[in-house]
């Protein structure tokens, strides 16, 4: 019988192993290794890190997920032994497998750039997120008593995906907290700082610039071709110029998980240019899938961006492929058809060009309920048992 270990119970990991365990007469023992018990929907972190979604709403238990023949380690993997077929794990005994899939998934990248990671608060996990939305809170209550106009500043280091997403969830729920915390509306500033000129440059220019008024309507000012060059306890410089705030969320940007360099992988920013198939040179028996992973878009040659979407369209090609290789067959080239570009602006509106059907380019609501349909759509995708879902 072949051991087929998963690495990880995010989206590539959970798909992975809810693709294999509907194999019917695959003689195999499925093994899946996560740190928690439970998963979370990375996409929607910002929500909690904001204050809009409790963490209970973007959770699940990966036990109760799963199919029952998958066995759920929880435990934290330390490095993949690669020659030795083996993953060493923080508490538990080592894995031995015959195919291995890596899904470890993104941690935040901070540049070296000095004070990022003292101060300046990620989303990357729940208990990152939750970090985030305590210091926010406290910050903002304390003004109260303080008076410090820093309490009441806040600035978004970085203006991609998951600084756009936060600011649009943050100013969403400012009022609210401005009621609940008894501070003046009209004294907050929030500050996105870019290092390139052009925010959302992803999308439509006028989508785009749609996008970025809305977020200036409800107070956020925007400093694009701004390189932020250090982090101090209650600043952000960029060269000379300081953009003072108590509250500084770090969101420039993420890397895979530091498992893939402490493993000795030839890697970039702990992602590992795979092969068209998805799996490893020289190791035929191991895959990577989602953010651990590098894929090079054949029809521009650059590497395709880290998205959920893509960690579950590769963990069907790695699932199909490692059936393959077990029943002697020849595996197959990674396709991606992407669903298209979805960004929240908040809970009730957003920018989206949508490839379904056609292209389409949305905005406001409309956009909102694309964006949802996507990600719900992604909760069915990786559960095996009927009655989960968010609530
Ligand atoms: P992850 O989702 O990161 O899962 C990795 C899993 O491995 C986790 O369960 C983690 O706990 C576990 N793990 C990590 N290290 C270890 C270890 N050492 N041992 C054991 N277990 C470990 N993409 C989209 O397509 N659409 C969106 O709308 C979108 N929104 C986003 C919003 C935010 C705020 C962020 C941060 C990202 C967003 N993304 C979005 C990107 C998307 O979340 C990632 O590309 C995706 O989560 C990658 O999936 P993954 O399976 O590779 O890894
Ligand atoms: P990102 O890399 O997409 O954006 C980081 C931003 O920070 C970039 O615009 C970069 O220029 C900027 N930056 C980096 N260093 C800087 C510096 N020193 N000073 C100022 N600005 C700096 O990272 P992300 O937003 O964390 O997203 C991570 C991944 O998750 C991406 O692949 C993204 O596409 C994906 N994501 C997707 C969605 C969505 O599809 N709705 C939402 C969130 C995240």
């Amino acid at each position: 019988m072949a051991k087929i270990v998963i690495l990880g119970a995010g989206y590539g990991g959970m798909r992975t192993a809810k693709q294999l365990a509907k194999v019917n007469n695959l003689d195999v023992e499925i093994v899946l290794v996560n740190k928690n018990p439970y998963h979370y929907q990375s996409t929607e972190l910002h929500e909690v890190a904001a204050g809009t979604k409790e963490p209970d709403q973007i959770t699940f238990d990966v036990r109760k997920a799963v199919d029952p023949k998958v066995k759920v380690i929880i435990d934290e993997v330390t490095k993949v032994d690669q020659d030795a077929k083996k993953v060493e794990l923080k508490n538990g005994e080592p894995l031995t497998y015959d195919y291995l899939v890596n899904a470890l998934g993104f941690e935040s990248e901070t540049f070296g750039i000095k004070g990022a990671d003292e101060n300046g608060w990620p989303i990357l996990d729940i208990n990152t997120a939750v970090a985030a939305r305590k210091h926010l809170e406290d910050t903002l209550k304390n003004y109260k008593t303080s008076h410090d106009e820093n309490d009441l500043r806040i600035v978004v280091c970085g203006a991609g995906f998951t600084s756009i997403e936060y600011l649009g969830e943050l100013v969403y729920r400012m009022s609210e907290m401005a009621k609940e915390f008894d501070f003046p509306l009209d004294k907050v500033k929030i500050d996105c700082i870019e290092a390139t000129p052009k925010i959302l440059p992803m999308f439509d220019p006028k989508l785009a610039d749609w996008g970025v008024k809305f977020l200036e309507d409800h107070g956020v000012t925007f400093h694009a071709g701004t390189p932020i060059t250090e982090v101090k306890p209650n600043a952000v410089m960029s060269n000379d110029t300081a953009f003072p705030a108590n509250t500084i969320i770090w969101t420039t940007g993420v890397h895979g998980s530091h498992v893939i360099a402490d493993s000795g992988y030839d890697q970039k920013r702990n992602r590992v240019v795979v092969e068209d198939d998805l799996s490893v040179n020289g190791h035929p028996e191991e895959f990577l899938v989602g953010d651990v992973s590098a894929v090079p878009n054949p029809s521009n040659g650059r590497l395709y961006p880290t998205t959920a979407q893509i960690s579950i369209a590769e963990a069907d090609t790695a699932a199909d492929n490692i059936v393959a290789r077990i029943n002697g067959k020849e595996t197959k080239k990674f396709v991606f058809k992407s669903l298209g570009t979805l960004c929240s602006l908040g809970p009730k509106t957003g920018i989206a060009e949508v490839d379904m059907g056609g292209h389409w380019k949305l905005k406001g609501a409309k956009a909102s309920v694309a964006k949802k349909l996507v990600a719900d759509r992604s909760v069915t995708e990786l559960t095996d048992v009927s009655g989960i879902m968010k609530e």
